[in-house]
């Protein structure tokens, strides 16, 4: 292609704080659609070493000096700023070949991920800059040698190599739990649709909100890049297996254990449950979404449906039945009204699934499609990467093997009978491991053995039936919340997964020591620790002047049989452990008439709660309840609280409290144990 007055820009890199354009020629990128040049791209030049020490020493000290609820406040303000944007992006999108549909996947789908990262992290996580794993471990019989696991942001940078076909979500799925875990990012998109993650780090960098070197962009080839990793660096890839195998197994990789997650190609299967006759919703369902994973994107999705596992009875039903909705399917230029499916990337991708199309025909027959045409209203197909869905047969699926192992990353499927649950999990686990599978059935004892035998191959199984009929997101929505990846071929890796997503940038470490240096290194009081308070109610002191051992020791209350009673009938609650002193002692745990558990917790609170308005502005639950010895008429209570944790909220005249609360009897066993759940005021009294 030679360039004309019209040049097309050539995208730039962000590199150490500044935009740079590539010293090489370059290489042209066209519209998917017209085949027009849309941009060039080239890396030449670049200094990869130094972006890597700049990402280490600028951004990663500036993300970490954040807590963990500032930086989900940076999340959301991206987010924001990138939806005012979206038209810009929808408007690029179209070069990709995205539909409308197609660019809100990625487009808003990406956007989507920061905002449910960023209230995952606000709601999920405490505001400090460190996080505790678990409940402390006691170590020794006096209790004075302990353990903690506790999570650190990695020093190093994470370098993010992705896929053409989701130029948005594919860098915003990875950037949301890198920059909340607060590790700095090196993105490198695709070269085939780069231009549009370009833009979207340019909107994100001209909003001025990202710490410097939190963000850089390799537009074009990451050059020796993958040369200077330490152990301090992630990679993350997601694209082709044979390219993630290569650079998995990249020298510096595997010299210093540099964590690696990888998300390849899968053959992911849709298994048509047997209850699922013609004329079910789950057979219409199933249809529908087989289409859908079939066109949305033209294919191009990592989870899109390649084999469709169907009983051997209704195969004929299923292909005529998606033949049909197939044919209904406009394919044109995404920016052309009507069209319900664009080209694919480029004309090369085309080749290439037309390629894997021929493989996958000797062992299956053409069921539905043209393989080699395209709708003549398409647009040229000499410019444009347009392709017809196309629907293969085959019949013996398990006498078969290039099914199972060959994708076409297009618009193209694979019909395959079963005659047994077990048949059917055993095709499905013959794509060595998937990023996901769906079941369409009503039945659960069907999907409870489908699910068991799907998911040991299997990152993600969806269940569709008539309930979720309206509110499923679909088989093949990644979600933030829901683990994204899958063993074997698919690559082994795991990504989003709630906060699961975030661990892969931050290290466990365990800390064992005594209790007091556990809490004084993890910030939060840990059983044996030493306790502190004076003469001031802790619940009289705002979270100014709390501090993380604080401790009350309430006065007694001894427990009587007119209480235990008086509770019974005032909460209804007549459990004969409480009413019936000969059938309580036929209990294998109670020696006679016992409390109840609602009880003790009350007349807990009763003993430490400081009635007057305060600090303490509401109790929000507790956690951890446990009754641990039984509370006869005749015992003695008494309580020890302590302020376990504190943490204000960002943005707020207040923050949560969480205090440690032990009940216990007049032998000084412990009655019951538990944490107190309550929001504190910042200062009293509290500004107005
Ligand atoms: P590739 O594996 O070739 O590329 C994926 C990413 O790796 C791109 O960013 C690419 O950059 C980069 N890359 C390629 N070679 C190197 C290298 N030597 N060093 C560093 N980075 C490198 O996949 P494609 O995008 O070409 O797609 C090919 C096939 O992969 C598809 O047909 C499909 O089967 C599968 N695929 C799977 C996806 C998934 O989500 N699981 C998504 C997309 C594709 P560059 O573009 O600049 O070469």
């Amino acid at each position: 292609m030679t360039l004309t007055s019209d040049a097309p820009r050539r995208l730039e890199s962000y590199a150490c704080g500044a935009w740079v354009a590539g010293t090489g020629k370059g290489q042209v990128l066209t519209d998917a659609a017209t085949g027009d040049a849309v941009a060039v791209i080239d890396a030449g030049g670049l200094d990869t070493a130094a972006m890597l020490e700049h990402a280490r020493s600028r951004g990663g000290r500036a993300l970490r000096a954040m807590t963990y609820h500032q930086r989900a406040g940076l999340l959301k303000e991206f987010a924001k700023v990138l939806m005012d944007a979206k038209e810009e992006f929808y408007a690029l999108s179209s070069a990709t070949g995205a539909t409308r549909t197609d660019g809100w996947i990625d487009i808003e789908g990406g956007i989507g991920t920061l905002f449910a990262y960023s209230s995952m992290g606000r709601r999920q996580l405490p505001n400090t800059r460190l996080l505790i794993d678990g409940e402390p471990e006691v170590l020794s019989k006096d209790g004075s040698f302990a353990g903690q696991h506790i999570l650190s942001p990695l020093k190093g940078v994470a370098i993010h190599i992705n896929a053409y076909n989701f130029p948005c979500w594919g860098m915003l799925e990875k950037l949301a739990p890198t920059w909340l875990a607060g590790m700095p990012a090196i993105v490198k998109p695709a070269s085939q649709t780069a231009y549009l993650t370009e833009l979207m780090v340019r909107r994100i960098i001209d909003s001025g909100l990202l710490p410097d070197g939190a963000l850089q962009l390799v537009s074009g080839s990451i050059g020796s890049m993958l040369d200077h990793v330490t152990a301090q660096d992630v990679v993350t890839f997601t694209g082709s297996a044979s390219t993630g195998r290569m650079l998995r197994s990249h020298p510096e990789i595997i010299a210093n254990s540099v964590r690696f997650t990888m998300e390849a190609d899968s053959l992911n299967a849709s298994v048509l449950g047997p209850d699922a006759v013609p004329g079910t919703e789950e057979f219409d369902l199933f249809v529908r979404e087989v289409v859908r994973e079939m066109t949305v994107k033209s294919g191009q999705k990592c989870t899109a449906i390649r084999r469709v596992i169907v009983p051997e009875a209704v195969s004929e039903a299923v292909i005529k039945a998606i033949g049909e909705k197939l044919a209904k399917t406009t394919i044109g230029d995404p920016r052309a009204e009507g069209v319900r499916m664009g080209p694919l990337a480029s004309l090369a991708q085309r080749d290439e699934v037309r390629a894997r199309i021929r493989e996958l025909r000797a062992e299956a027959e053409l069921a539905f499609g043209t393989p080699e045409a395209v709708d003549p209203l398409a647009g040229d197909p000499d410019k444009g990467a347009f392709q017809a869905p196309v629907l293969l047969h085959c019949a013996d699926p398990l006498n078969a093997s290039i099914v199972h192992g060959v994708e076409a990353f297009g618009p193209v499927a694979t019909v395959m009978p079963y005659r047994s649950t077990d048949e059917a999990i055993e095709l499905a686990a013959r794509g060595e491991g998937s990023l996901v599978a769906s079941v369409f059935t009503n039945d659960g004892a069907f999907a409870r053995e489908a699910v068991l035998g799907l998911a040991p191959w299997h990152g993600r199984v969806l269940i569709g039936n008539r309930t979720t009929a309206k509110s499923s997101t679909g088989h093949g929505s990644p979600l933030p919340q829901m683990i994204h990846g899958g063993p074997g071929r698919a690559g082994g890796g795991e990504e989003m997964g709630g906060l699961r997503g975030v661990h892969h940038f931050l290290q466990r470490t365990a800390v064992q020591g005594s209790p007091d240096m556990l809490t004084a290194v993890a910030g939060k009081w840990v059983r044996g620790s030493a306790t502190c308070g004076g003469n001031t109610h802790p619940f009289r002191k705002s979270l100014a002047e709390l501090e993380i051992g604080d401790t009350l020791v309430t006065g007694t209350r001894t427990v009587t049989l007119e209480d235990i009673e008086h509770f019974a009938e005032f909460t209804g609650d007549t459990f004969y452990a409480h009413m019936d002193e000969a059938a309580a002692r036929a209990n294998p745990f109670f020696e006679g008439r016992v409390a109840h558990g609602y009880y003790i917790v009350s007349i807990a609170a009763g003993l430490f709660v400081q009635p007057d308005p305060g600090p303490v502005l509401a109790n929000y639950g507790v956690d951890a309840l446990r009754f641990l010895t039984p509370v006869y008429p005749g015992d003695t209570l008494q309580v020890s609280l302590t302020c376990k944790e504190i943490n204000p909220r960002e943005g707020a005249d207040y923050g949560e409290v969480r205090w440690d609360t032990t009940v216990t009897n007049q032998r000084s066993e412990v009655v019951a144990q538990y944490d107190v759940l309550t929001m504190v005021a910042r200062s009293w009294p509290m500004a107005a």
